[in-house]
Parts: C-alpha cells; structure tokens; sequence
C-alpha cells in the first residue's frame, strides 16, 4: 500500500479526534464567552447567588417570572426559582409540547465547608466556627487558604440577613490552620484521607478579648458582638442559618499562553453556565421547547427540595404543560436530556488513574460520558447507543468539538450525576460536560477552548 491509499484509509477508518487549536475556531469570540462565564463564577459563589446571577441575566434577557396559570405562545420565555436555590427557564417552542423538550440540567452548588448550626466557640483565647463540609472534598486541600464567607440567617419573624465577608477589597479573609512541618512527623506518617480530621476544619475568627480579664470566653463574646453590630444577630440566630465558607479566591486566567481558567467551583457552574447563556442566546424561537435547569444539592445526592430529584421539576413542566392540554408523561417520553456535568479531564500528572484511550483530554472539546458510576457503573442511567448517536449527529451538523470520555479507570473510584433522576423520568439522557483539572479542588482548572465548546454544544441541543 502507498503512503496517498494508507493515509487515506486511515483518515477514513480511525477515529480523527483534534486539539480544538487545530480546529477553525472562533478565538475572539471563545475569549468573549469565558470573560462572561468569570465574571457569572465571581457573582455566584454558592447555589444562592448564583441563582440570584442567574435570574439576573434571564431577566436582562428578557425572560420573565413564570406564575402558574399564565399565558404562554411560542417564543415566550419565563423563569422560576425555586426557594432561592434552583432556577427554572424555559423558552417555549412553536411545537407542541407533547413533541418533548430539549432539556439541558447542570447544578449550581460547589463542595464547600458549612458553618454547623451552633457554630461559634473559643479556644485557648482564640475564636472559631466549626463546620460540616459539604460535598466530596479532600479535606487537607481546606488548610490556609483565604476563605469567605456567604450566605443567609433566617430570622424567626421571617426576615432574612445577608452575610457577606471576605469578598471584597479590604474585608478580613477567615482561615483554617494547619500543623508546622517542625511538629508533623506524627500527622505524616498517616494516610491522606485521615490526616486531616473533619472535625478540624475550623475556622478562625479571631484573638482579641473584651472584658475584664477575671472573665471568661472574652474572644467568643468579642465576636459575637461583631456579628450583633453588623448584622443584627445574636446566638440563637445562627441556629437557622446557612453560611457557607468558600474559598476567598476569584477566577482568573491560568497559564503564560491565558488558555485556562481557575476559579472555585466549576464544577459545575462552567455546564450550568454554558446551558443558561446558551438558552438566553437563541435568537429564534425553537422548534421543540428548550428548558434549562439549574439544580441545588446534586454534590450531596441531588435529594432535598431544590435537587434534582425534587417534583419542583415535574411541577414547572406540568405547568407548562397544562396550558396546552398536554400530560406530563406524554412530554416526557419524547423529550430529551443533556445532563450538563464535568468530567474528569486527563492529568498527565496523576497518569495511573486514567485509562487514556477513553478519557477526555484539554482542548479536545466537551466530553459525552455514554456512563458514570462506580463499581461496575452503579449509580448511572448508561445512556443507549441510539442516544449517544443522536447526540453525535447533532453537535457534528454544528461543528461543535466532542469527545468521549469516561471518569477514571475501572473500579478507579467513580462518580455520578444528575443523569439518572432525569433518565428515571423517562427522558432520555446523556452525559456531558467541561473536562476538568483539579475537580472537586478549591480551586479547579479548565480549558476555554473546552468551555466554549460546550456552550456551542448546548445551544445545538436547544435547537434540534
Ligand atoms: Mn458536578
Ligand atoms: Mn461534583
């Protein structure tokens, strides 16, 4: 065989993935996406204000608050937001919709450290919070680095307190402390996972008494006061809180070429991003109804009123439904679903996870997991071949950069998303996602060239 007919065949027969750089992309435009999606991770560093951000741009995008009952014609655009905590958009088609809808689920909440309900305390002269991490975090990551803090008290005649410290220029940034090296011979010797004990991941408030010195817990009522003075609160009131330490850090470009970014919480803010500008962008009104949902709580297993397996879900569609006579069911069963997650991308640091023909590598574009899971894919919908071939078909006829992946591998450990509780609804589902370094970090990597495929790839869902 000659090198034209060999490289012929092989150009025709094996599979001719390519770095996105060597792609005709649109590089300004990618930039302009990604300026975008930093500026929407520093407005929403917990599930609330990202919410919040989120309703924001829905709103500046002309999309209105849904009310159940109201009228609704082709091109009508609404949003729900269900307790503060999960937004809801839909941009209704001139189909029917008992022609389904085309759906994209991303979440919006981050591992993070959360304040327990009686928080405060002192020690040896010197002020903490305790708290109960949220998520899969490896808690040794947690250790001097500048926190904030956000979030709500919810007071008992119903009013609401914003707290808000270490965000901004010139505001205190909170820590947890770690051993010296000098004294850490002990804690070395122990495995990663138990080195840093949960209930060491406190955070420090600060040293300086009030009172008398005859007196004790001087520090704990130092802050207290603080907390009075600036917020109105006292003690008791923390018992209905949730207050949120994240990490104090905004996201910025990584790397001397500026091809990456690193931020807290990607995961998953760069999908939930990505569906909801690709939602607010579609300029024509869709065929089939395009939704997007933006879910609390899938890090802890998507249960709760705002996770996905709330029927918040199943009542905005029905709803929607309603108006056209149409059963849920009957929607349902013709719909589809891209459950918008991160994957893991290839690290060639950490090479002895990954089995390389089938992970998603940087700059490849967003990753279709035909299945998550764990221990033999436990835990994942494992989507059918004709879905992954329609998904395919699809993001190729809109030139959007994919690639397949999978998180790790076999029995490496594994993972799952929202994927199931939507294909559990009979909807049909897929995976899909940003590749990302560093997942679950306080501070995570990804590609821009990957984010911006993945935008690209949700508007073309929202269109098919
Ligand atoms: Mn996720
Ligand atoms: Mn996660």
């Amino acid at each position: 065989m000659d090198k034209t007919a060999y490289k012929e065949l092989k150009e025709k027969l094996l599979t001719g993935k390519k770095n996105g750089y060597d792609k005709s992309v649109d590089l300004e435009a990618m930039e302009r996406y990604c300026t975008g999606y930093k500026a929407f991770l520093d407005a929403g560093k917990t599930e609330r204000l990202c919410a919040a951000e989120a309703v924001r741009l829905a709103e500046e995008a002309g999309y209105r608050p849904y009310t159940r009952g109201m009228a609704l014609e082709a091109g009508s655009k609404v949003w729900l937001c269900n307790r503060g905590k999960a937004v809801m958009l839909a941009h209704i088609g001139t189909k029917s919709l008992a022609e389904g809808i085309q759906l994209a689920a991303a979440h919006i909440d981050s591992p993070r450290l959360d304040l327990k309900p009686n928080p405060l305390y002192e020690d040896s002269e010197l002020a903490y919070f305790k708290t109960h991490y949220y998520g899969g975090i490896r808690k040794y990551q947690w250790l001097t680095l500048p926190l904030a803090l956000h979030g709500v008290v919810a007071m008992k005649d119903g009013s609401q307190v914003t707290v808000r410290v270490g965000e901004d220029e010139g505001d205190p940034r909170l820590v947890i402390t770690d051993l010296l090296p000098h004294l850490g011979a002990a804690q070395n010797k122990k495995p990663l996972a138990e080195a840093v004990p949960g209930e060491t991941l406190n955070i420090l408030l600060g040293s300086r008494p009030i009172g008398g010195e005859d007196e004790s817990g001087r520090v704990k009522l130092a802050i207290m006061n603080l907390l009075y003075e600036k917020y109105g609160i006292v003690e008791d009131d923390l018992n209905s809180a949730e207050l949120e330490a994240v990490p104090a850090l905004k996201a910025c470009d990584i790397g001397l070429d500026r091809s990456l970014i690193g931020a807290y919480g990607h995961d998953d803010r760069v999908c939930a991003y990505a569906a909801l500008k690709a939602l607010l962008d579609l300029t024509e009104t869709p065929e089939k109804t395009a939704v997007c949902i933006l879910a609390d709580k899938e890090e802890i297993g998507s249960d709760g009123v705002t996770g996905m397996q709330s029927a918040a879900f199943d009542t905005f569609i029905e709803d929607l439904c309603a108006a056209e006579d149409v059963p849920l069911r009957a929607c349902f069963e013709k719909s589809f679903c891209l459950s918008a997650d991160v994957t893991a991308a290839y690290d060639p640091n950490f090479p002895d996870v990954f089995e390389k023909r089938n992970e998603a590598q940087v700059n490849y574009g967003i990753g279709l997991c035909k299945y998550t899971g764990a221990r033999g894919k436990s835990g994942a919908s494992d989507a059918d071949a004709e879905t992954v071939a329609y998904v395919r078909r699809v993001l190729d006829e809109a030139g959007v950069l994919w690639q397949i992946s999978e998180l790790g591998k076999v029995d490496a450990g594994g993972g799952g998303t929202v994927a199931m509780y939507m294909a559990n609804r009979n909807i049909t589902t897929l995976d899909a996602g940003v590749p990302v370094l560093s997942m679950h970090a306080p501070f995570e990597v990804v590609s821009k060239m990957d984010c911006y495929q993945t935008y690209k790839a949700m508007g073309a869902i929202f269109r098919a």
